[in-house]
């Protein structure tokens, strides 16, 4: 079920669990800002998630509440991620579902990493 972008932020969802270290996951690349992990029900060759240390829903809270520090650290990590994965070159895609019409279903922001085959077309049509 496609979750509520604008609810207040849940310490119960399953990625919080993993920040807490409650739950297992494939960590590709941690830093002070991000915790990047395989995705449990890979879509491409490559699935990996990037999520910011900090309490966000979406991309929605965090783009109007994060400090300048924790966007920035974030935003770098993602791209560090990619590159250390060896996406660039060939190229990939970056996605982030925010709220129902987006799908998202995890209340914790998260940016999907999809690599090592050709994506085809932007959306379903
Ligand atoms: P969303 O639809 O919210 O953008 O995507 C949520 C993603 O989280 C899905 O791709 C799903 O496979 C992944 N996911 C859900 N639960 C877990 C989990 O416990 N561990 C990992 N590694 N990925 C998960």
């Amino acid at each position: 079920m496609p979750i509520d972008a604008t609810a207040p932020y849940d310490d119960s969802n399953i990625f919080a669990k993993i920040l807490r270290g409650e739950i297992p996951n494939k960590t590709v690349y941690e830093d002070e800002f991000a915790l990047a992990f395989h995705d449990i029900n890979p879509q491409a060759p490559v699935h990996v998630l990037v999520i910011p240390k900090g309490r966000y829903v979406s991309w929605d809270d965090f783009t109007r509440d994060a400090p300048d520090g924790e966007l920035a650290g974030f935003i770098r990590a993602v791209g560090h991620v990619a590159r250390e994965l060896g996406l660039p070159a060939p190229g990939y895609r970056l996605l982030a579902n925010i709220g129902q019409h987006g799908h998202q279903e995890v209340p914790h922001l998260h940016v999907h990493l999809f690599g090592g085959r050709q994506m085809g077309m932007m959306l379903p049509r």
